[in-house]
């Protein structure tokens, strides 16, 4: 099963998407089936579950950590991570930063953008993601690099509110990628959508989507 939903989903992406198999919750062997089908990015929202899959899965597999951030946690994966897309302050980005430096590494990170209405859902404003991006203490940052946003719309199912949230996000990556100039922020990626909204997310200029449920079926916990 696992592996034809995949196949129907990549049948549907157009090239320059990427597809992140969120596998949050699920045992290596649903993770080795959609390997085995071929899948090399997978997406995890614990440090700890991810560590223990990356101990004992492929090693040319590319992990995503997609979850709210525990600073004191960054040091368990600052050795393989390939890009962590859920910063939303400086002071993380400084511990990755710091982590990063430790293993000889520049990491990959995305900032979390809040563009869901819902305010229970974690990100900075545009204008924060401004301010940091324009700061001396990020300039000073060398073993980071932003290389793109981040963001998850309000679960529902008003195509219009998504479109919404969605276009926002791309207008501000648009104009930031134009702008900034810096060596440690080069913005190629845009991760919006999920299950339930990536061929919007798609439709509204995303490069990345972060797919779970549709692949490996419903989670009990999570
Ligand atoms: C769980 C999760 C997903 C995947 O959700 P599905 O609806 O199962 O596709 C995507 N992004 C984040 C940040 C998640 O935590």
């Amino acid at each position: 099963m696992i592996q034809e939903n995949l196949k129907k989903i990549k049948a549907t992406l157009p090239n320059n998407v990427t597809l992140v198999a969120v596998s949050k919750t699920k045992p290596v062997e649903d993770l080795q089936d959609a390997y085995d089908a071929g899948q090399r990015v997978f997406g995890e929202n614990k440090i700890q579950e991810m560590v223990d899959k990356f101990d004992v899965l492929p090693k040319d597999i590319q992990w995503h950590m997609i979850g709210h951030l525990q600073s004191n946690k960054v040091k368990y994966m600052a050795h393989f991570v390939n890009l962590i897309h859920g910063v939303d302050k400086l002071k993380t980005l400084k511990v990755i930063n710091k982590e990063a430096k430790k293993h000889n590494r520049v990491i990959n990170c995305l900032l979390q953008a809040k563009i869901a209405e819902e305010d229970s859902k974690f990100g900075l404003s545009f204008a924060d993601i401004d301010s940091i991006l324009h700061s001396d203490d990020f300039a000073a940052l060398e073993n980071i690099n932003v290389a793109g946003f981040m963001g998850m719309a309000t679960f529902t199912s008003d195509e219009n509110q998504l479109n919404n949230e969605f276009s926002s996000l791309k207008k501000f990556f648009d104009k930031q990628k134009e702008a900034i100039e810096l060596s440690n922020c080069n913005l190629e990626i845009l991760s919006m959508g999920m299950s339930g909204d990536y061929p919007l997310a798609i439709e509204n200029g995303s490069t990345m989507v972060r797919v779970g449920s549709a692949i490996f079926g419903s989670r009990n916990y999570n």
